[in-house]
């Protein structure tokens, strides 16, 4: 392992800027932590940190000038990989009669390269999901397969996880275990400020050695180690994942869904916050005078009622049918699906869902009101 001091971050920026990559990274915007493009280590949010709670969130001083002791923002990186709003194809009405064209934002040329700095553990395995959705089934998004096999990822381990953190019982952090090219973890003791750094990858091991990375001592590994053993312990939730697929499924009819029906606005905000989640719609837009057309497709929810329309009738109508689908699915039949679970414990969904509905909370009430599986193991699937 090496060890990185801060002008070191800054000659990373230097490479990876001069490698034609466009950095996106953790920075502070209107209140909160976001990923967005960024030019300097100067942007990245030293000194701030997030204090989360269900349908809470605000930015605080730390007192140190920690440059990654922040949670997880509203936005995750499935921004760039899978945006929001993507055009598919064209149109246009000529003399000759319709042409169909490319997309403007679509040709592999004009795809941008990403550095994805500060990926976090639960993030990262975020993103192994979405491959699995759209890289590596029958269909492949071609998008976001091209824009994948672009990225270089600089992981960074969790130190500090919040309150509505949990990847530890989801097993997806707070440590990086593969998916990266570097992984970083922020060392900050009496009078020194760095990074244990650990590559995942030959690019990886190719950016240590153009940035002439020292080997860390053996006391600063330890000191990383320290602190993300802590971590696991000062995770804010857990969730019991012990055959968690078969008590869901085995619960359709459980009371917690008509209570859920109560508190749910099916306003979708988890949906768009997740990490994880893939559902979209496609729109066709045209010009006012109606010789150009565009289709495009957007992130759609399974919140709404037009979601699960079917030829005359809305397959999933009442709220509680909802919040069960988007539930079941994550924890549950995603692993029918993908043979992994649809959550990586980011909590998100917990933060910004506007009246403070908590998956881990709804999963603890179904498994302590059910006969079944009500005896759990040490968590496992
Ligand atoms: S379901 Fe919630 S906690 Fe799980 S990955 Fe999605 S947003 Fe994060
Ligand atoms: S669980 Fe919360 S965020 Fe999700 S749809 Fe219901 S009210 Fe909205």
């Amino acid at each position: 392992m090496e060890r990185l001091e801060i002008h070191d971050l800054s000659a990373l920026f230097s490479v990876l800027k001069q490698d034609g990559y466009q950095i996106i990274g953790p920075t502070v915007r209107e209140s909160a932590i976001v990923c967005e493009r960024i030019q300097s280590v100067d942007e990245l949010p030293a000194g701030v940190t997030d204090i989360q709670r269900p349908a809470s969130y605000r930015l605080a001083e730390r007192h140190d000038n920690a440059l990654f002791g922040h949670r997880l923002g509203p936005q995750s990186w499935k921004r760039y990989l899978y945006p929001p709003r993507l055009q598919l194809f064209q149109a246009a009405r000529t003399e000759k009669g319709i042409t169909i064209s490319p997309p403007t934002n679509g040709g592999a040329g004009d795809l941008p390269k990403y550095a994805f700095v500060g990926v976090r553990p639960c993030e990262l395995s975020a993103i192994g999901i979405q491959d699995m959705v759209f890289a590596r089934g029958t269909y492949v998004d071609p998008h976001y397969s091209a824009v994948r096999a672009r990225i270089i990822v600089i992981a960074v381990n969790c130190t500090d996880p919040g309150e509505t953190c949990f990847c530890a019982s989801m097993k997806t952090g707070p440590q990086t275990e593969s998916g990266y090219d570097l992984a970083l973890t922020e060392v900050i003791s009496a009078g020194s400020h760095l990074f244990v750094a650990q590559s995942g990858s030959d690019v990886g091991k190719e950016l240590l050695a153009r940035l002439k990375a020292a080997p860390a001592s053996a006391e600063e590994i330890q000191r990383a180690e320290d602190l993300l053993d802590r971590a696991s312990e000062k995770m804010g939730r857990s969730v019991d994942t012990y055959r968690l697929p078969e008590l869901l499924h085995a619960n359709i009819d459980h009371p917690q869904w008509d209570e859920l029906d109560e508190r749910c606005l099916s306003c979708g905000n988890c949906t768009q916050v997740c990490p994880t989640c893939f559902c979209s719609t496609v729109e066709d837009v045209t010009n006012l005078d109606g010789t150009e057309a565009g289709r495009w497709r957007k992130w759609d929810s399974c919140f709404t009622l037009e979601f699960s329309y079917i030829h005359g009738g809305c397959v999933r109508a009442t709220t509680k049918s909802r919040y069960r689908q988007w539930m079941t699915h994550k924890l549950a039949s995603w692993v029918d699906q993908f043979g992994t679970f649809g959550c990586v414990g980011c909590g998100r969904c917990i933060t910004w869902c506007p009246v403070g509905i908590d998956i881990t909370e709804e999963a603890r009430a179904i498994r302590a009101q059910s006969t079944l599986l009500s005896t759990s193991s040490k968590g496992e699937m």
